[in-house]
Order: structure tokens, then C-alpha cells, then sequence
């Protein structure tokens, strides 16, 4: 594992710290009780180029790889997670377009990622941990294919522009297609209304016959799931990233509550059992971020990561709610308090348990690469 960082990884990494200290921080509070962005901060996040972070420069991005996007989420999140979320959407939804998307596609689409949220689509009622049982259809008519279904809890569903969703052909077989809300046939449907990561919006997307361009196809016909799965590889990554953000938030409120809080004389920092609870907190927020930071390492060198991104989630999460509860407990009755902001750190963590992939699946994942191997 490498530590060295380019002049301009250091340049972004700064910067982000400042758009969070500055622009997100201050409102992570606010966002959680609003269920949504306040107006005007998600058009700071376009302004200041973030949207494009991960984008090759012939499109108009920045080019950065996944070890200093990773570092970036994971800066954000300290501040708050639901941006952080909305960004590792975007992303993990852009790789894909850049490893399967067709010339022509990527032509006219990525030039537009640096304004447009980029969303992926694959739960639906009918299939969640099961992508198998999902119902959306991909009919094809002459060079065209004509898409109808519909996708409910999507990251981003309802900010997003564009999406990438995954459907069926007339003869079963999994593919993903762009699909863009200004197409005839494309609305928006309910918004969830969930208890963590509030300011993320996650939504459906209802597809009423919409008929794009065969160029519109990722990969081949076939590939749907294949496409589905890094998808997930790509979006643990930033996950993991995200849930060491979170504890790292927990420990600060920790430690510097010890630090100003007195057992009669004596201060909470130096009770072993308020030791315990912050050494616990320290060690999954560290093992968090050498999962993520292996897994984007092991992505930028071409080397399989699935496995690793896997453990960044499903050991980040679990353990980004166990600490968001030991830190709680150290502020014992504020901590059980919503003015300070832990009950929300581990409803947004929570989140993490579930979404792109649940905990339970990850594991079976993670234990058959074990078996096999
Ligand atoms: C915050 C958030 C954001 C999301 N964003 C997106 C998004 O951007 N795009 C998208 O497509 N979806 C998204 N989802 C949906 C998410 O991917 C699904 O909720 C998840 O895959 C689980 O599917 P399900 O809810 O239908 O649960 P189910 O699949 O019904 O699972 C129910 C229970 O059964 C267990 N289970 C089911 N099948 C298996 C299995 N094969 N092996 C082991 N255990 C199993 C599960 O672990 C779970 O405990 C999001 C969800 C959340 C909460």
C-alpha cells in the first residue's frame, strides 16, 4: 500500500475538505431534519466541478483514478454521508459507462456528466438481492429497443438525468440500457421516505415504452448481470470509503466529549471504559479504510476487487452502526439526544447494510471466494 500522492491528488483532496468544512458540514444537521438539500447546495456541487471528478479529460473531467475519488468521498462523508452517497452513485454509474458503453453513446452522453447526475438501476419489486426476478422488458424493433418497466429505490431517482437500468429480453436474457428522463415514455414515481441518509433522494423511475437507439446497449445482450455486479464492486469501494467517513465522525464526537466531560473530577477520557469504547471505534474506522483504499488500489492496478470491496461494505457497515452506538453510549443521554448529530450517523450507516448489495449476500459473496479459491 502506497501512501504517495500526486501533486494534484493533494490539490483535490484539499479542496474537498474545504467545499466540506465550508459548504457541507455546517448543514449535515439541517439536511437530515429537511429529508433533502437545501436549495442551492447541490448546484455548489456542480459548480465546483464535482461532478466530473472521475471523468476523462476528453470529456470534460477532471480524470482522477478511484484512490483519490475514494479519498474524496471518504473526506466528504466526515462532513455528511448523503452527499458523499449521492457522488458514489454518480460514479460507480459513470465507470460503467466507460468500461461497456459504445463510442457513439459515450460521445453524446459523458460530456454532460459534469452538469447531469448519472443513476443505476436495477431493484424492482419484483427483484432486489434476486435481480433474476425483475420484470422491466427490452423489446427489440428494427435498430431500435424499446424499454418498459419500472425501478424503484434509486439512488438519486428523481435528481438524476440519465439512467443506466437493467432489463430483460423477449428471450430472457439480462442486458443495460441509457435512458434519459427527457425521453418520451420516462417519469418519475414515488420518493422513499427512508430514516437514514436523508438528503440522498431515492426514488422510482417508471419506463413506458421508451425507444432508444440500439447504440443505447451496454456491453452485449447477456451481459446485464456481469454489468450489475461490478456496478456493486465499484459502488463498495466508494461505500467503504464512505463508511470510514462515518466513523471518523463518531470518533471525533467521542473523543472530544470525553476530553470536556467530568465523572465528578475525574474526565471521561480516562475511565477504561470510555477508553474501550473510543480504541473500538479507532481500529474499524482504520480496518475500514485499508479495506477501501486496497479495493481502489486493486481496481487502479487492473487486479480482481470484488472480494476486497465486498469486506469494505459489509465490515464498514456493521461496523459503522456498532460504533455510531459506542459513541453514543459515551455521551450517554446527548449522545440519545437528536441535537447532537450520532442517532443520524447510524441511521445513515444503516443504509449501508442494504443498499448495493445487502450485508447478507455480500457475505455469501465474500465466503464463496474463500471456498473456491
Ligand atoms: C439507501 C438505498 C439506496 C439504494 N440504491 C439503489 C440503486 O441505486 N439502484 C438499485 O438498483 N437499487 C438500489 N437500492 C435497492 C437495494 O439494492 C435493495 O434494497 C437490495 O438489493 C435488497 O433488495 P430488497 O430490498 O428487495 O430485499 P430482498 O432481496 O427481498 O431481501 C430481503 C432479505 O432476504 C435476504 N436475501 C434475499 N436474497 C438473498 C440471497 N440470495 N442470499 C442471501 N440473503 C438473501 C436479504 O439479505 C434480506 O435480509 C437501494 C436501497 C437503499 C436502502
Amino acid at each position: 500500500m502506497t501512501n504517495d500522492k500526486t501533486a494534484e491528488q493533494n490539490m483535490l483532496h484539499r479542496m474537498i475538505v474545504d467545499f466540506t468544512t465550508n459548504e457541507l458540514a455546517p448543514l449535515d444537521m439541517k439536511i437530515d431534519q429537511l429529508g433533502d438539500y437545501p436549495d442551492g447546495l447541490f448546484q455548489k456541487v456542480i459548480d465546483n466541478g464535482l461532478l466530473g471528478m472521475t471523468l476523462p479529460r476528453q470529456y470534460g473531467g477532471a480524470g482522477f483514478d478511484y484512490v483519490a475519488t475514494a479519498q474524496a468521498i471518504n473526506a466528504m462523508a466526515f462532513g455528511n454521508a448523503s452527499m458523499a452517497v449521492t457522488l458514489e452513485g454518480h460514479f460507480k454509474t459513470l465507470e460503467q459507462l466507460l468500461k461497456y458503453g459504445q463510442p457513439e453513446l459515450l460521445e453524446k452522453y459523458l460530456p454532460t456528466a459534469t452538469k447531469r447526475i448519472f443513476a443505476f438501476s436495477q431493484t424492482e419489486s419484483s427483484g432486489g438481492s434476486n435481480p433474476k426476478g425483475i420484470s422491466t422488458r427490452a423489446v427489440k424493433q428494427g435498430d431500435n429497443w424499446v424499454i418498459t418497466g419500472d425501478k424503484i429505490m434509486i439512488t438519486n431517482g428523481g435528481l438524476a438525468q440519465v439512467y443506466c437500468v437493467l432489463a430483460k429480453t423477449e428471450d430472457d436474457q439480462m442486458a443495460v440500457f441509457l435512458v434519459d428522463q427527457d425521453m418520451p415514455g420516462f417519469s418519475f414515481g414515488k420518493r422513499e421516505d427512508f430514516i437514514g441518509l436523508r438528503g440522498t433522494p431515492v426514488g422510482e423511475i417508471v419506463m413506458d415504452h421508451i425507444k432508444v437507439p440500439g447504440y443505447h446497449l451496454l456491453g452485449s445482450i447477456g451481459q446485464g448481470l456481469e454489468i450489475g455486479n461490478n456496478a456493486h464492486d465499484d459502488a463498495r469501494v466508494l461505500m467503504g470509503a464512505v463508511l470510514a467517513g462515518i466513523m471518523q465522525h463518531e470518533l471525533k464526537i467521542a473523543v472530544d466529549y470525553a476530553k470536556q466531560r467530568k465523572a465528578l473530577d475525574t474526565p471521561l477520557y480516562e475511565l477504561q471504559t470510555i477508553q474501550e469504547k473510543i480504541t473500538d471505534i479507532a481500529i474499524a474506522k482504520q480496518n475500514t479504510e485499508l479495506l477501501y483504499q486496497h479495493g481502489a488500489e486493486l481496481k487502479v492496478a487492473g487486479e480482481p476487487y470484488s472480494k476486497v470491496a465486498a469486506m469494505a461494505k459489509s465490515y464498514g457497515s456493521r461496523s459503522a452502526v456498532s460504533s455510531g452506538d459506542k459513541a453514543l453510549q459515551v455521551l450517554a443521554g446527548y449522545g440519545y439526544s437528536r441535537e447532537y448529530p450520532i442517532e443520524h450517523l447510524i441511521r445513515d450507516a444503516r443504509a449501508m447494510e442494504i443498499a448495493e448489495g445487502t450485508v447478507e449476500k455480500m457475505n455469501t459473496e465474500i465466503s464463496l471466494k474463500e471456498v473456491n479459491k
